[in-house]
């Protein structure tokens, strides 16, 4: 811990992991005190964010014992006692785990998701289930069936989305961690919202065993935290190959936090001229442009001669391949196995069909939809196998620049977080929200969001972009920025507000 700093739970509530991590080995606070304090800050926050769907203080409580005992033994690991919080579309067993689903409302997983294993594990402390859209399925959280979480920063605005209950409860200090999942976006377009740092991780890099499906070819689990040190930690806890996930890579973990000082002199920064043109907001360029003069005075050699020719057929190949695997993965929902089960219709095809029809919202509906368009016979070539043809021409793209560049360099998104209510009657509006973050999960490569400035008083995220699991590179690069700027130390205040009693 930093010298002179307040090591009471309530001051160290704001401190990075590794800080918190240290006075807990220090014991100067115990895991079962830290718990107390984050699960009191969170309550008085949620009637102004709604970031959680389910909290599990007891849970969390006795999570904190167990890990009191193994800081008293002296065999603590780097996120012992440390409070986190997990999306709800990873399965928890001792959890209600709902991706945000009428569908799912009440469902009890029989096993953990890998991830959360390893959590366990290590002895962090799980707090709740964050809120999200229905089955990962947008990006404002506004498609959850339990309701839309505020953005800390202005109530009145989104969060982002998918995974807008994660990035909201650690933008208000709720806690120092949490995960989410990016099959498009889903992790990185929510952190820049909020103005915190999130991170989806190299295509194979983290287990999906036991996380519910939506798009299986593109989506990773990933961190969100508020420096680039407790996003590595995070992420090497949950990195790595699991048996239970044949897609995830035989490759070692490094430690991540291992190379964060070792600064960016000479590094090659490319900057895609597709992903820094029409569509947006000057406030985002702006603070966007003077990122990278910044990464030039740090030493970075940024190069704005970079092509991605076929980038901009993102938005239709996500949109074919997405819906398609979300078709199929979610047949399983009909109402024979687990979930939601309408039982009062004349026969077995009827119970389906209602099952179906009151289960899943609009946008789920939608998706099932174009995915089952898209995959039907006729209009498999025309569709689906075109898509992956462009596909293979994105990763190539990509690869190509990733050659004779370690990072690229984009904006988050095209604009700051927008009103709630605002994009819902338009779904293109939504998607095109994802516009610089999609082609990432389409190549597979690992991105993070970077808080780089503000907008209108609300937060702008960079995104860096590497090579297939180089997220030390990413990681590095975010460490540098953050020792010459201030954005990731900046805290909303709007919540704060909210919660006070009047
Ligand atoms: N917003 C995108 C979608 O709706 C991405 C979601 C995600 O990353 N889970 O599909």
């Amino acid at each position: 811990m930093a010298d002179g700093a307040d090591p009471t739970p309530g001051a160290l509530l704001d401190a990075p992991v590794h800080e918190q991590a240290c006075a807990l080995r220090a014991g100067a606070v115990t895991a079962r005190a830290l718990a107390e304090a984050t699960l009191a800050r969170v309550r008085a926050q949620e009637p102004a964010l709604h970031a959680y769907i389910t909290l599990t203080p007891e849970l969390a409580l006795a999570a904190a014992e167990a890990a009191d005992q193994r800081l008293r033994r002296g065999d603590a690991a780097p996120l012992t006692g440390i409070p986190i919080a997990v999306k709800d579309l990873l399965s928890t067993c001792d959890a209600e785990t709902t991706a945000g689903s009428a569908m799912l409302r009440g469902f009890r997983p029989i096993v953990d998701c890998t991830v959360v294993a390893r959590l366990r594990a290590a002895g962090a402390v799980m707090v709740g289930k964050a809120n999200l859209d229905e089955f990962a399925m947008g990006s404002s959280t506004e498609y959850s069936a339990y309701g839309s979480t505020r953005n800390p920063w202005d109530l009145e605005r989104v969060p982002g989305g998918s995974s807008g209950g994660s990035a909201a409860t650690v933008a208000a200090g709720g806690v120092p961690l949490a995960l989410g999942t990016d099959t498009g976006g889903s992790i990185r377009q929510p952190a820049a919202l909020c103005g915190i740092l999130g991170l989806k991780p190299t295509y194979g890099r983290v287990s999906r065993f036991g996380v519910i499906a939506f798009a299986s070819s593109l989506e990773q689990v990933g961190p969100f935290a508020r420096d680039a040190e407790d996003l590595g930690l995070l992420l090497g806890a949950i990195a790595g190959h699991d048996p239970l996930d044949a897609t995830t890579a035989p490759l070692p973990v490094p430690d991540y936090t291992a190379d964060l000082a070792r600064g960016i002199e000479g590094l090659r920064v490319g900057v895609p001229r597709e992903l820094l043109g029409e569509g947006l907001e000057p406030g985002v360029r702006e603070a966007v442009e003077a990122a990278l003069a910044q990464l030039a005075a740090l030493g970075a050699r940024i190069d704005r001669d970079v092509s991605l020719p076929s980038v901009g057929a993102s938005l239709p190949v996500y949109y074919l391949i997405a819906p398609s695997e979300a078709s199929a993965n979610l047949a399983r929902y009909d109402g024979v196995k687990y979930g939601y089960s309408a039982h009062d219709g004349p026969g077995m095809w009827d119970d389906m069909e209602q099952t179906r029809d009151r289960g899943f919202g609009d946008e789920v509906k939608r998706r099932i939809m174009i995915g089952t368009y898209a995959l039907s016979a006729g209009y498999y070539d025309a569709y689906y196998l075109k898509a992956q043809k462009v596909r293979t021409l994105i990763r190539r793209e990509f690869e190509a620049a990733l050659a004779t560049h370690d990072l690229l360099l984009t904006p988050t998104t095209p604009g700051v977080a927008f009103r709630l209510g605002e994009k819902l009657g338009d779904p293109l509006a939504m998607y095109l929200s994802d516009l610089f973050t999609l082609p990432v999960n389409i190549a597979g490569l690992p991105a993070a969001s970077i808080p780089c400035g503000f907008a209108e008083g609300l937060p702008v995220g960079m995104q860096l972009i590497g090579r297939a699991f180089e997220e030390s590179t990413i990681l590095r690069a975010a460490h540098a920025y953050a020792t010459v700027t201030d954005w990731h130390l900046r805290r909303p205040g709007a919540v704060a507000a909210a919660a006070m009693p009047s």
